[in-house]
C-alpha cells in the first residue's frame, strides 16, 4: 500500500519483481510460452521486436536458461543501444534487422531458412501476444483475487500500461470468469488509438474465450495520455516518475508505467474520484527507467 492518492487508497502490484528474467509482464508471458516450447522439440525461438524491448529480453534470457537459440527480427528503423538490448546481447540472442514494412516476410524467412537447414523453430509473437500472454494475466488476476480475500480487501478500480493489449485482456477475462462486480479495470493505453487498441483487446478476449458474447463495455481503453505515440512523453510524466521514485522508492519509465501511472492520477483528478480501493499494476520495464535515467530524469 502507498500514501493515499487525492483521497482513495493506492496499492500496487510489483509485477516488475516478477522473479524470472529480470521481471515485468514479458517475464510473466514468457514462462507460459516456454512451458509450451518444452512440449515440443524445438531447438531454436524466432521472436519480434525493437531493440528497447523487455519482451525480447525476456525472451532471449529464457531462451538461454534453457540453452536454445534465439533470433530477433527487429525494424533497423528503431535500433538503439538500450539496457534490454545490452542484456539480450548478453544472453547470445541473434538481432536481424529489416525495414519495419518487412518485418512479416523477414519473420517467414527466417523461419523457413531455419527449417531448410534442419532446425525446428518455435516463433512468439511480438510483445508475447496471444493466449499464452493472455492466460499470464488471468493467472495475475487470480494472484489479485487470492491477496483481496486474504485480506478482506476489494479494489473499485485497476489501472495499468495497456499496449498490444494481452495484459489487458487477460485481467478483464479473469474479472468475467471469476463473476467479479464493481470493478473497473482501465487499461492506459501508452500508444495506440481508439477504436483499434480497443477493438484488439476485444479480439485477444474473443479468441481466448472462444466466444464474443461478453460485455464489451468491460474493456476501458484510454487513449487520452499516449502524448503522440509510443516512448513519446509529455506533461507531468517526468515529474510523476521522480515523485514515485523520491516517495515510494518505485521506478518507472517514460515509454510505460511512467506514462500510465501519469494517466491514472489524471483520471482519478478528472472523474473526482476519491475514497475509493485503487490498484496499479506496475507491469515492469526496469532497464528502461536506467535508459531514461541517463537521458530524461
Ligand atoms: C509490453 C509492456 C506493457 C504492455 O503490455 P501489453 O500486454 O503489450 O499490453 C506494459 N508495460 C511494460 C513495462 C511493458 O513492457
Amino acid at each position: 500500500m502507498l500514501p493515499s492518492l487525492r483521497g482513495n487508497q493506492l496499492f500496487i502490484k510489483r509485477d516488475d519483481l516478477y522473479p524470472l528474467c529480470f521481471g515485468g509482464n514479458k517475464a510473466r508471458k514468457a514462462r507460459l510460452f516456454f512451458k509450451d516450447i518444452q512440449k515440443t522439440n524445438a531447438d531454436y525461438v524466432v521472436t519480434y521486436g525493437s531493440g528497447s524491448s523487455n519482451h525480447c529480453r525476456a525472451v532471449a534470457n529464457m531462451a538461454a536458461m534453457h540453452g536454445l537459440s534465439c533470433l530477433i527480427v527487429t525494424p533497423e528503423e528503431t535500433d538503439k543501444l538500450t539496457n534490454n538490448k545490452r542484456l539480450a546481447a548478453m544472453f547470445g540472442a541473434e538481432y536481424i534487422y529489416c525495414p519495419v514494412d518487412r518485418v512479416a516476410q523477414t519473420i517467414e524467412a527466417t523461419l523457413e531458412r531455419l527449417k531448410n537447414q534442419g532446425h525446428t523453430p518455435y516463433f512468439i509473437p511480438g510483445g508475447g501476444h496471444g493466449n499464452l500472454g493472455t492466460q499470464a494475466y488471468v493467472e495475475a488476476y487470480e494472484e489479485i483475487l487470492t491477496w483481496e480475500r486474504q485480506r478482506n480487501c476489494h479494489f473499485d478500480y485497476i489501472f495499468f500500461a495497456s499496449g498490444t493489449g494481452t495484459t489487458h485482456a487477460g485481467l478483464v477475462c479473469g474479472k468475467l470468469l471469476h463473476g467479479v462486480k464493481g470493478q473497473k479495470i482501465v487499461g492506459i493505453s501508452i500508444a495506440r488509438k481508439n477504436p483499434r487498441g480497443r477493438q484488439v483487446v476485444l479480439d485477444s478476449m474473443t479468441d481466448y474465450l472462444g466466444h464474443a458474447s461478453f460485455p464489451e463495455e468491460e474493456v476501458e481503453f484510454l487513449d487520452d495520455h499516449i502524448c503522440g505515440g509510443y516512448g513519446k512523453y509529455c506533461g507531468g510524466i517526468v515529474e510523476t516518475i521522480r515523485r514515485q521514485m523520491i516517495q515510494n522508492s518505485i521506478p518507472l519509465d517514460v515509454t510505460y508505467t511512467g506514462k500510465a501511472f501519469w494517466g491514472m492520477e489524471q483520471y482519478l483528478s478528472s472523474h473526482e474520484i476519491t475514497g475509493k480501493n485503487v490498484l496499479f499494476i506496475h507491469t515492469g520495464g526496469t532497464p528502461l527507467f536506467f535508459d531514461d535515467l541517463e537521458q530524461i530524469i
